[in-house]
C-alpha cells in the first residue's frame, strides 16, 4: 500500500486524484491533503471520506478544525510545504501557479517521490528543483510530459533526438481575429476539462510555452530538441523521436486520469483508469505546425527558457497577473501576451542569471508582478 499526500486536493487534478484513489482502496491510503481552504465544506468532506491524518489550509482553518475532530489541521502560507515534507511514499503536487514551488522543494528535501502536476515549479526554478531531485524522484503528471516519460521508455535517453509536445490549439485555433473574445469564450476548451487558469493559458498557448520549459528541465533536453505541434483531437499526448528515425507516441482519450494514475503507481499501471480508444469508430488524427504569428507566446517562452536564470519566472509571473486581470475583466484577451512580452522586455537586462533559493525566486517574481500591475493599469479600459 502506498501512502499519499495530495496538495491542491480541491482543484481539478486534486479531485481526480482522489477519485482514482477511491477506486483503489487496497493500493493507496491518503495521509494528508492540502488546499487554499476557500471551500471548507469540500475540504472537510474529502478529509472525512479518506480518513486523512493531516489537513493543510491557508484560509478557514478554524471552521475546518471544528469540522474535523482528531485531525491535525496545519494552517498558514507554509501549510502545503509542511504537509509536503511529511514522511510518505508519494506527494502529489496539484497546486496551480508558482505558489507550488515551496511545497515541491519541501517534498524533494524530505526525500519523498513527487508526482508533479505543478508545472510552474519547473518553469520558475527548474535548475534549483532539478538540482535537489534524485533520479526518478519527480514523476510528471502533466499529460504531455507523462506521455514523453512513457514513450521514452522505448529507448535509452541518449538515443532521443527530440520530443514533440502536442497542443489542442485551444478554442481560438481557427480564429485569426481574437479581439473582443469574452472570458466565457476563452473558457470553452474544445477537448479538455481543466481549471480556469490552465484553460486560458491553453487559449493563448502560454501553457505550451510553459510546458516546453518544463520539458527542458524534466528531460534535460536542449530547447531545439523540444517541438510543439497542433493536434486537435488531444488523443496523442506527446511523442518521442529516437535517433534511428523512429517515433513513439502515447495515446488515450483526453482525460488526466491516465497520467495521474501512472504517476501514483509508477512503474506499474493501474487497471481500468480511463476508457481506451474506441477503434470501432472512425479515428482521424491530425498534426499541424503551429503558426508563430498567431501564437507569439510560444516563441516568447522559448526565448525566456533559452536565456534562463530569472527570465522564465518573470514570464510566468507576468502571465499570472495578466490572466488574473483578464478573468477580473480588467484587460482584453488580446492584451495578455503583449503584457507578458512588455514585462519580459523590460526585465531581460536586469534578470538574475541564477536563482539559488526561494527568496531569489520571490524577489524576481515580485518585481515582475509590480511591472505587470503597472501595465494592467495602463491597459485598463
Ligand atoms: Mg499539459
Amino acid at each position: 500500500m502506498r501512502e499519499l499526500v495530495i496538495l491542491g486536493s480541491t482543484g481539478s487534478i486534486g479531485r481526480q486524484t482522489l477519485e482514482i484513489i477511491a477506486l483503489h482502496p487496497d493500493e493507496f491510503r491518503v495521509l494528508a491533503i492540502s488546499s487554499g481552504g476557500g471551500d471548507p465544506a469540500l475540504v472537510i468532506k474529502q478529509a472525512r471520506a479518506f480518513k486523512v491524518s493531516y489537513v493543510g489550509v491557508v484560509d478557514n482553518a478554524e471552521v475546518i478544525r471544528q469540522g474535523l475532530p482528531g485531525v491535525t489541521v496545519i494552517d498558514g502560507e507554509l501549510a502545503s510545504a509542511k504537509i509536503a515534507s511529511l514522511a510518505c511514499d508519494v506527494v502529489v503536487n496539484a497546486i496551480t501557479g508558482s505558489i507550488g514551488l515551496a511545497p515541491t522543494l519541501a517534498a524533494l528535501d524530505a526525500g519523498n517521490i513527487l508526482a508533479l502536476a505543478n508545472k510552474e515549479s519547473l518553469v520558475v526554478a527548474g535548475d534549483l528543483v532539478m538540482s535537489k531531485a534524485k533520479p526518478l524522484q519527480i514523476i510528471p503528471i502533466d499529460s504531455e510530459h507523462s506521455a514523453i516519460w512513457q514513450s521514452a521508455l522505448a529507448g535509452k535517453s541518449d538515443e532521443i533526438s527530440k520530443v514533440i509536445l502536442t497542443a489542442s490549439g485551444g478554442p481560438f485555433v481557427d480564429r485569426t481575429d481574437v479581439s473582443g473574445v469574452s472570458l466565457a469564450d476563452a473558457l470553452k476548451h474544445p477537448t479538455w476539462s481543466m481549471g480556469a487558469v490552465v484553460t486560458i493559458n491553453s487559449a493563448t498557448l502560454v501553457n505550451k510555452g510553459l510546458e516546453i520549459i518544463e520539458a527542458h528541465h524534466l528531460f534535460s533536453l536542449p530547447y531545439p530538441a523540444i517541438e510543439a505541434v497542433i493536434h486537435r483531437q488531444s488523443i496523442v499526448h506527446s511523442l518521442v523521436e529516437f535517433h534511428d528515425g523512429s517515433t513513439i507516441a502515447q495515446a488515450s482519450p483526453p482525460n488526466m486520469k491516465g497520467a495521474i494514475a501512472y504517476a501514483l503507481n509508477f512503474p506499474h499501471r493501474l487497471a481500468k483508469v480511463t476508457p481506451p480508444i474506441d477503434w470501432s469508430v472512425k479515428q482521424q488524427w491530425s498534426f499541424e505546425p503551429i503558426d508563430d504569428t498567431q501564437f507569439p507566446a510560444l516563441a516568447l517562452a522559448r526565448h525566456c527558457g533559452q536565456i534562463g536564470g530569472g527570465l522564465p519566472a518573470i514570464f510566468n509571473a507576468a502571465n499570472e497577473i495578466a490572466v488574473a486581470g483578464f478573468i477580473a475583466g480588467k484587460i482584453a484577451f488580446t492584451s495578455i501576451v503583449p503584457l507578458v512580452e512588455a514585462v519580459v522586455a523590460q526585465s531581460v537586462k536586469l534578470a538574475p542569471q541564477m536563482l539559488t533559493d526561494l527568496s531569489d525566486v520571490s524577489a524576481v517574481q515580485d518585481d515582475a508582478q509590480m511591472l505587470a500591475h503597472e501595465h494592467l493599469i495602463r491597459l485598463a479600459p
